[in-house]
């Protein structure tokens, strides 16, 4: 077995054994990224700081100081700033921005002892569900359908994260979720993601897409790395106003804990047309896993989870238009030249912007504007209201929700590119809980036909990741998923 081939409790157990050093564990890792810079899941590589903070972490240990990840290397979103550490956010816009200060939740990967390789691809601000967005070029899925060599999309917009875990580029990873940008990508790659309650991660230091929608999370190889790394990234953080100040558990140790009698609430509304019969098989497979381990199943309803998408993507484009208003070529990042200043912004945003982007921009705008604030956007956010309600009547029958994570299994790069609505169809089952505030985790379960993976999600109460953990740790040992990406880059 090869060191990167670990998971980060077997990794975190050989360093507190003393089997390796974490600047051996390090080393591995950093071969294994610059053997596969054919994926293009990192997009820049920090090898020299890796080494020298692995070589600290050995110390701190022999010490008798080990925090709780020490030793562990891990990859990072480039949307959370790294002081001292070009972030990019993957857009020309900030093809140059070195942050002189470190975000809440990478700060706290470091205070435990975890180690940083450098920093990962996703969709340009987050925006997209293919990875297809980045000013840097899309990443290559790991995964291939059987007997084919087409490139599929690891998923997005956290598509760096999920096919570095997927291919053992680092023990785990950090990402965002907006409205499934954890949860899509994991599933697409075999890999396990939660985004959780809305507040329980700070949002400070991680470039805003959506603020009311955005959350920061873990991409890990199992649910209890899941678990380990939430714990060290969740927690209370004055200089985000919607941080909430609650206690944060040790997440692992709902990992394993018996589900028996818990109540799984099997929501109608998330059937749609045209799913594959393998993801309506997985959900099947899920269900009778559950019941077998103890819980009863519960159907339930989510009458307006057909209005989710629309309203997600009022919401969401709405707030980026506000948020992304701040560059214009003045403070930071790029700026082009112009005859006067209103020219200097349209240059700056006109290069600086790829066309995702500014498509949102646009329809935020558009749906922020006097005369159609009614029509949309206030619309929207009653929309997002009578959904937020949906789950707090679900909430009176069970204790926590099944349902699939994405319609699809993993697409090809290109296939749905040039198609925006269907590309924005694969955030159906995602969207509601960012919409809700509500945790949400994907777990791999099984693979279909072409031998791709696929993912279930387990959505919980507010601040309830601890039952999502359980009833997550008891679909992963029922499904026995141990499926990997065969080695072709
Ligand atoms: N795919 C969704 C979008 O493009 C979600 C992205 C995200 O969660 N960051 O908006």
């Amino acid at each position: 077995m090869s060191l990167t081939n670990l998971t980060l409790k077997a990794a975190i157990d050989g360093l507190t054994a003393r089997e390796f050093t974490s600047v051996e564990l390090t080393r591995a890792h950093i071969e294994a990224i610059e053997a596969a810079r054919g994926l293009n899941a990192y997009i820049l590589e920090t090898p020299e700081q890796a080494l020298d903070m692995a070589a600290k972490s050995d110390a701190r240990r022999a010490l008798g100081e080990a925090g709780p990840l020490e030793g562990a290397p891990l990859g990072v979103k480039d949307l959370f700033c790294t002081n001292g550490v070009r972030t990019t956010a993957c857009s020309k816009i900030l093809e140059n921005f070195v942050p002189t200060y470190e975000s809440t939740v990478t700060s706290q990967l470091w205070r435990d002892g975890a180690v940083m390789l450098g920093k990962l691809n996703l969709d340009q601000f987050a925006m997209g569900s293919s990875n297809e967005t980045s000013y840097f070029g899309p990443v290559t899925n790991p995964w291939r359908a059987q007997g084919s060599n087409k490139a599929l999309t690891p998923g997005g917009s956290s598509g760096g994260s999920a096919a570095a875990v997927a291919a053992d580029l680092c023990l785990g990873a950090t990402a965002t979720d907006t409205g499934g940008s954890i949860r899509q990508p994991a599933a697409f790659t075999g890999t396990v993601g939660i985004k959780p309650t809305y507040g329980r991660c700070s949002r400070w230091g991680v470039v805003a897409f959506a603020s009311s929608l955005d959350q920061a999370g873990p991409i890990a190889k199992t649910v209890e790395d899941a678990a380990l790394l939430l714990t060290s990234m969740s927690g209370h953080d004055p200089k985000d106003s919607t941080s909430l100040d609650v206690p944060v558990p040790d997440f692992t140790q709902f990992v394993g804990k018996s589900v028996k009698g818990l109540k799984i609430g099997i929501p109608k509304e998330y059937r749609v047309d045209n799913m594959p019969a393998e993801i309506e098989k997985l959900w099947q497979d899920g269900i009778a896993w559950l019941k077998e381990a103890g819980c009863e199943i519960v159907d339930i309803s989510l009458p307006h989870t057909k209005y989710a998408l629309p309203a997600y993507y009022i919401v969401a484009p709405a707030e980026a238009s506000s948020n992304l208003a701040r560059y214009d070529g003045m403070r930071y990042g790029l700026r082009e030249e112009g005859a006067n200043l209103t020219e200097i912004y349209e240059n700056t945003r006109a290069s600086g912007f790829g066309d995702e982007v500014k498509r949102r921009i646009l329809i935020g705008t558009y749906v922020l504007s006097a005369g159609y604030y009614d029509a949309y956007y206030l619309k929207a956010l009653k929309v997002r209201r009578r959904i937020a309600e949906d789950f707090d009547n679900a909430w009176t029958k069970c204790d926590a929700i099944l349902t699939p994570t994405a319609p699809s299994a993993a697409f090809g790069l290109g296939e749905n590119s040039n198609d925006p609505i269907a590309m924005y169809l694969n955030d159906v089952f995602t969207v509601t809980t960012n919409l809700a505030g509500l945790p949400g985790l994907s777990l791999p379960a099984g693979l279909d036909a072409n031998g791709l993976p696929l993912g279930l999600q387990i959505i919980g109460k507010p601040l309830d990741e601890a039952t999502v953990f359980s009833v997550a740790g008891a679909v992963e040992k029922a499904a026995g998923f141990k499926a990997k990406a065969e080695k072709w880059w």
